[in-house]
């Protein structure tokens, strides 16, 4: 009984020395105090060069997990003063899987492209340049493309407002840019007297009147615009009726000197246009108004809750209030929440968002005009 008893004991005795070494984080077959993460060093020795190898193998390979063009927004320009923005360089970087990133910009596997060549060029070095027909308002993106992965910069034209006017002899400052969208069209800027806009259309909308009018027509690209616009009102449950578009110099003109003749000059000028500078002969201007308040085109129409719909709808289909609350010595209008003006999506959102005027959009983003101005 003796013998098994001793046999017994040693074997626990074994099992818990062995359970102790475990613990121990040794294992029983090897010699304690030896770490068995230290291969003995020959053998290191040999490994050595293996080990390089497979280093390379085990780690993940750098990807690129992102490109990125900077700036990722370029406004573009010629002929500012002191400074050609009708050029502009963009860099490539690329962001890798390790947290690192790199400027690629000279690889040669770069694809550059244009959204659309006839507003901006890009070659393969990353300049990028604006057309001779690009137009204020003329927005695209440029984009890289690089092992599947892409990138895009926005491109945004903007001429400012002393590159777009010219003197006459009669020393009547003329706008030259006509026929853009956000042309900039007031009492320091005039249009010429023959200038009708040569896509005038009429809209599919209600209007306040009836019969055939030049009243009724806008530009095609506004007249749509203000289609969707009214779509969208009616949608809503809001009645919008237009009621007056397109004027021509000799309507303006016909207008201007009965308000003269009536109110005298200097009132006449605070709420009408003299001829050439209304921004209806422009046919990108439409007024509106609504049953509620009788069709009338007056201040009143920003508190109906039409005037109000309109404000906060317009920009999403391209118009702004072109003569806001509080802005008439930038303007030269008085508030006129029924008169809207289209000017295309990206810069009735950004001015609306920024609470600017169409004046203060073309004086942003040139600092050395505004330099000259101030
Ligand atoms: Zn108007």
């Amino acid at each position: 009984m003796t013998t098994p008893y001793i046999q017994r004991t040693r074997i626990i005795a074994a099992i818990l020395i062995t359970v102790m070494l475990i613990l121990a984080g040794c294992s029983p077959g090897k010699p304690t105090g030896a770490n068995p993460a230290d291969p003995p060093a020959v053998i290191e020795q040999n490994h050595t060069i293996e080990n390089d190898h497979s280093r390379i193998e085990d780690k993940p390979a750098v990807t690129i997990s992102r490109l990125e063009l900077i700036p990722s927004e370029l406004t573009l320009s010629p002929n500012v003063p002191g400074q050609d923005q009708r050029f502009a360089n963009v860099t490539v970087t690329a962001h890798k899987t390790d947290g690192t990133e790199e400027d690629i910009t000279r690889i040669e596997q770069l694809v550059f492209t244009s959204g659309d060549s006839e507003i901006a060029v890009v070659d393969s070095e990353g300049r990028v340049s604006i057309t001779e027909t690009a137009k204020t308002g003329d927005h695209t993106v440029i984009r890289v493309e690089y092992e599947g992965r892409t990138a895009e910069c926005a491109v945004i034209v903007k001429y400012s407002l002393e590159e777009t006017v010219t003197t006459n002899a009669e020393g009547v400052s003329l706008v030259t840019n006509l026929a853009d969208h956000a042309v900039v069209v007031n009492k320091q800027r005039s249009l010429p007297a023959d200038y009708v806009p040569n896509d005038l259309i009429q809209p599919d909308v209600p209007f306040s009147f009836a019969g055939k009018s030049e009243k009724k027509l806008m530009r095609e690209q506004a007249a749509r615009a203000l289609e969707q616009l009214f779509k969208k009102a009616e949608a809503d449950g809001i009645q919008l009726y237009a009621v007056s578009g397109y004027r021509s110099y000799s309507t303006q003109k016909i207008i201007f000197d009965y308000n003269v003749q009536t109110q005298g000059e200097e009132e006449a000028r605070r709420f009408s246009a003299h001829p050439g500078q209304s921004e209806h002969q422009t046919g990108l201007a439409m007024d509106i108004s609504s049953p509620s308040i009788h069709f009338a085109l007056e201040e009143a129409f920003g508190d109906t809750e039409e005037g109000r719909w309109l404000a906060d709808h317009a920009p999403d289909f391209g118009f702004i209030i072109r003569y806001p609350e509080g802005k008439e010595a930038i303007t030269g209008y008085a508030y006129e929440p029924w008169h809207i003006r289209y000017v295309g999506l990206r810069i009735a959102r950004e001015l609306t968002e920024k609470q600017m005027t169409l004046e203060q959009y073309f004086e942003s983003g040139f600092p050395v005009l505004k330099q000259e101005n101030r």
